[in-house]
């Protein structure tokens, strides 16, 4: 492979990569209006990997009339430089990603160039701080148009000047019209942060969801108590040890904790391309027994806990209740009651719709896996069942079609697609394949309602590439 040079000539390699492969270049949309108001061809909410993916894959394919927007602070998007406390990605570090398979693009491409060949031979794992950077690098380089700062708000359905149906979305910069929305918010995009009932009503003093700031300083000298056995649980059991905590329990469900990752198995072409086109039984027997084996943890979040003496895990010991007494919290086990100055839930999401301001118009008649497929009693999961049913081009279907049809303009990125489609967009491995996947829904859509305005441009099409002599043609 030729070494590496500066991050200036890669990315006019980028610039030559992307002119080269830039066929077929021909646009083929038209602007659009309503009541004056431009409208986009697509608006991407969230400009986290998944959102920055899946418009690369759009502008590719010559949908340029985009606009990605991030609540966020520029830099702030996802969890890389906010509530993730790993040190550095799971991922191997040679998966492509949101690069889409160009090599200019790619996260090892930008390394080299920033911090040479050797350096990434040296490194083992991606340090989340540079995922981030290259992020932003990769959404500079590939000229994706964000807004930061925006916060989409509930999508509505609406119609173009010349009749084509589009989507509202209000924002708090004022309403943003475009004829198909790609939602791409998160891991907690499709319903919220979850964590047991009981612990959710202890005071806000005793408790914290993972996912949330948490001063990890005033924990110096107490006990914490984490629940869960996934990789976030111990990455906060171990912050929690490295900030000086007297003692850290991980409570973890199963007898045996998860110690092999399934994401590793189902990492193959056929896997990633096809889940999502195989019939119901199958596409639930595979993700429902990935989803629920949980993603264990990796050797280095272990290694990262198991050093500190006061670190104690508990196998097979689930929370049942909690209380809050004397100032602190007692959760119960089915082996007795555990005392603790704090809990930390590393328990994930739940899927639940009503929870998302974007789809308050419409969260009641999105179907579910439980509205579409009943599995065999041996595999049957409620948790499972609340996940999405997609439809092929990754859109929100009906619950009770005709209520709510504009919903088909609405397609999910993100872990909310994991039952239909395998590791859509939950995660760096899948990227390559998802992201095009989730783009060629919109396109498709777009072309398909273009149909009578292409028709009519098929027919009036009459740029001639021969200039035939006028004396030669028998029957002059
Ligand atoms: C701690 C942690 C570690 C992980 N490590 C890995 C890993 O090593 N490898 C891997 O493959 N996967 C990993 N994942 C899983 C997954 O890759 C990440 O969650 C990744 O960030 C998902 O990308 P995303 O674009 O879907 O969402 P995010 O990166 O979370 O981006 C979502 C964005 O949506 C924005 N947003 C949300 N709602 C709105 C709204 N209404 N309006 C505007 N903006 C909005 C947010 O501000 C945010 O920036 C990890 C996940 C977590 C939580």
């Amino acid at each position: 492979m030729p070494a590496p040079r500066t991050l200036l000539e890669l990315e006019a390699d980028v610039a030559r990569d992307l002119a080269l492969t830039a066929h077929p270049r021909a646009p083929w949309l038209e602007a659009k209006t309503a009541r004056g108001q431009p409208v986009l061809d697509c608006l991407v909410i969230s400009a986290g990997q998944c959102g920055l993916a899946v418009a690369h894959a759009l502008r590719r394919d010559k949908v340029e009339n985009i606009l990605v927007v991030d609540r966020a602070p520029e830099g702030r998007e996802g969890p890389w430089t906010t509530y993730a406390r790993m040190r550095a990605l799971r991922s191997l570090k040679d998966q492509t990603g949101p690069d889409l398979r160009l090599p200019a693009l790619t996260y090892q491409a930008w390394h080299e160039a920033s911090f040479g060949r050797d350096d990434w031979e040296r490194m083992r794992w991606i340090p989340k701080e540079l995922w981030n950077d290259y992020l932003r690098w990769f959404r500079r380089v590939a000229a994706i148009p964000v807004r930061n700062g925006v916060a989409a708000g509930a999508i509505a359905p609406d119609a173009t000047d010349d009749g084509l149906p589009c989507l509202r979305v209000a924002t708090d910069d004022g309403d943003l019209l475009a004829r198909r929305v790609v939602l791409a918010t998160g891991q907690q995009g499709i319903g919220g942060w979850w964590m047991p009932g009981f612990v959710r009503a202890l005071p806000d003093a005793l408790r914290a969801h993972a996912s949330e700031e948490i001063a990890f300083e005033a924990l110096r000298g107490k006990v914490v108590a984490v629940l869960g056995a996934g990789a976030s649980a111990f990455d906060n059991a171990a912050v929690a040890l490295e900030h000086g905590a007297r003692e850290v329990h991980l409570f973890c469900r199963r007898a045996e904790p998860m110690v092999v990752q399934p994401y590793r198995w189902l990492t193959f072409a056929g896997f990633l391309r096809h889940m999502g086109e195989m019939d119901d039984p199958w596409r639930w027997r595979f993700m429902s027994h990935v989803l629920g084996l949980r993603e264990g943890f990796a050797q280095d979040h272990y290694d990262r806990v198991i050093r500190w003496p006061n670190f104690t895990m508990h196998a097979g010991r689930p929370w049942t209740g909690a209380r809050a007494l004397d100032g602190r919290a007692v959760v119960d086990t089915p082996r007795g009651p555990f005392a603790a100055d704090y809990l930390i839930c590393g328990t994930g999401t739940r899927m639940d719709p009503a929870l998302c301001p974007e789809l308050a118009n419409c969260a009641g008649n999105i179907a579910t896996w439980a509205d579409r497929f009943a599995p065999p009693e041996e595999e049957r999961d409620e948790r499972l069942a609340r996940f999405p049913y997609l439809a092929p081009d990754s859109a929100f279907v009906e619950r009770v079609p005709g209520e709510t049809p504009w919903i088909g303009r609405i397609h999910l990125f993100g872990i909310g697609t994991t039952m239909s489609f395998g590791p859509a967009g939950a995660s760096i491995n899948a990227m390559s394949i998802a992201a095009p996947r989730v783009a060629a829904g919109v396109t498709r859509g777009l072309f398909a309602e273009d149909l009578p305005r292409l028709w009519e441009g098929l027919r009036g099409y009459d740029v001639r590439q021969v200039e035939l002599d006028a004396a030669r043609l028998a029957g002059n």
